[in-house]
């Protein structure tokens, strides 16, 4: 697809971007080698500090940072508050902890030790969706850039400004030239760049066909991948839930940034003896919802990211509808003009509809009525998906049980998302990824940091011990039998 900022309140052209020459993409490889071999000698502590002073310039952009969010991909102002806030918290994480997650970890083995150094590999390529433009390509960097690794980051064409101002960010915090690097790449590009040597890993977050063919040109060349893909997530009601905080937990989950979330609740489970209050509340919590312009403070919801998103949901509802589906339509009719879907409620879904096992990434929700809690967890794992899902009941421990048996890589109790809660998305620390279709291996926190780390162990000869400095950079070897000599 072309780069280029389209408004999607509107659907007019703002700007657009060329794409790189083939002689550009091989520049950027060899700035990205020549970095890795200073990047990664760097103090773990001059990375982390790095970090930091890009945290703090995130706060002194914030409008900027909010302002392109929202023109760019056209979720509300006060979503974009939210995104830029979690960029903020992920680089500061990543700051604080960095030190700590770089650590050698000491094996003993049968009394012999055993030293084993997370070590970084070399480029990592991350390709990126829009629906969080700014989280998305942070989460691609951060945990890697902060292990030592560089990264060339391919953003969603439809963002094109936010990938260069944030990568622009970190190059003002100090970050040495090639570390990050935001390119305009075609597809055919993206596969020169996966399958080039001294590429080491890719990271992906997006579609599943997407997912498939990412996995396949990484694979041939035997490169390591991360696939973050999408979602069907199960929000399973049981009787004894607070149902007003489980009605606005479901309404706000399933219709922030119109419904493009992976782990948006997208199918509302409830148990048979509380299905009909639920149903009834959860339509009239939607029907307050105010489409149009994402900038103006009174709208609640505004559109999708671009016209051939809205596109492809209009067309998933029209093809439930003609599956047998149930739908109502809720909220103020959206406007005329620009990427807008009017919020719609799907009941009545069934098996042998073809929206059954489809994701719709857009202001939709799926109600199923159940029996009891084994067909809710049958349904709720009756999916090719496996990445979040949430229980509601006032009984914790009894939803702790349950949500072990949903077959997906994070469970919330309560809440709408695993990884955000009281209108902040806090998941910097969460290994963040799923199972099944969803994808494989994890983003942030520490496993996040691991993913693309060689585990690299040294075997210490008998009678000799390690101690630990801060870091990597700081190890110290001591021998028993010679009275503990450093050298
Ligand atoms: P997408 O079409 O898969 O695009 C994602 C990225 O892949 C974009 O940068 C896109 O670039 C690029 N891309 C597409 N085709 C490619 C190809 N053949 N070779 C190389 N790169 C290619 O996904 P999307 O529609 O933007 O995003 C929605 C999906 O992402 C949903 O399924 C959602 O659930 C999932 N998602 C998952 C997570 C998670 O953490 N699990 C988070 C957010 C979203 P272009 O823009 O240039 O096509």
């Amino acid at each position: 697809m072309p780069y280029a900022t389209v408004n999607p309140f509107n659907n007019q052209l703002i700007q657009s971007f060329p794409e790189l020459t083939d002689d550009e993409i091989n520049a950027v490889l060899d700035r990205a080698h020549a970095a890795y071999n200073t990047w990664s000698r760097t103090p773990v502590l001059e990375r982390c500090a790095i970090f930091a002073q890009a945290a703090k310039l995130a706060e002194e952009r914030f409008d900027d940072l909010c302002r392109l969010t929202t023109l760019e991909m056209g979720k509300l102002y006060s979503q974009s508050v939210v995104e830029t806030e979690s960029i903020i918290y992920i680089l500061k994480y990543f700051a604080e902890h960095g030190e700590d997650i770089m650590k050698p970890a000491p094996i003993f083995n049968e009394g012999d030790e055993l030293l084993m150094m997370h070590q970084p590999q070399g480029i990592i390529i991350s390709v990126e969706p829009w629906n969080f433009p700014l989280y998305q390509a942070i989460r691609g960097f951060a945990p890697n850039a902060i292990a030592g690794n560089v990264i060339i980051l391919k953003h969603a064409s439809i963002v094109p400004q936010c990938a260069a101002a944030l990568v622009e960010l970190l190059r003002d915090a100090g970050l040495p030239e090639g570390v990050w690097q935001n390119v305009y790449a075609n597809h055919a590009q993206v596969d020169r760049l996966i399958t080039d040597p001294r590429v080491r890993g890719v990271t992906l977050t997006g579609s599943v066909d997407v997912g498939r063919h990412i996995a396949a040109t990484a694979g041939k060349s035997l490169r390591k991948t991360v696939l973050e893909l999408g979602g069907t997530d199960a929000f399973i009601v049981l009787p004894d839930a607070d149902l007003d905080a489980t009605v606005d937990c479901a309404v706000a989950g399933r219709f922030f940034i119109s419904g493009q979330v992976c782990i948006a609740p997208k199918r509302m489970i409830v148990l048979d003896e509380v299905y009909d209050q639920f149903v009834e509340r959860f339509t009239q919590g939607a029907s307050n919802l105010h489409p149009g312009d994402p900038f103006d403070p009174a709208t609640t919801i505004g559109p999708l990211s671009s016209q051939a998103q809205a596109d492809t949901v209009k067309a998933q509802i029209a093809q439930a509808i003609a599956g047998g589906a149930s739908a109502i339509e809720i909220g103020d009719p959206v406007p005329d003009t620009g990427a807008f879907v009017q919020p719609t409620i799907l009941t009545n879904v069934t098996k042998n509809n073809p929206i059954f096992y489809e994701e719709i990434f857009g202001p939709v929700a799926m109600i199923f009525r159940v029996k009891d809690e084994d067909e809710a967890i049958d349904l709720a794992n009756d999916t090719y998906y496996g990445l979040g899902g949430s229980v509601h009941s006032r009984d914790i421990a009894h939803a702790v049980e349950l949500a072990k048996r949903i077959d997906t890589g994070m469970v919330a109790i309560n809440a709408s998302y695993p990884s955000a809660r009281e209108g902040k998305i806090d998941n910097y620390a969460m290994p963040f990824g799923g199972v099944k279709d969803s994808g494989y291996g994890r983003e942030m926190g520490y496993e996040g940091v691991y993913e693309f780390c060689n585990h690299k162990v040294i075997s210490l000869p008998v009678g000799v011990h390690a101690t630990y400095g801060a870091t990597n950079d700081e190890t110290v070897i001591t021998t028993d039998h010679r009275g503990n000599d450093e050298f």
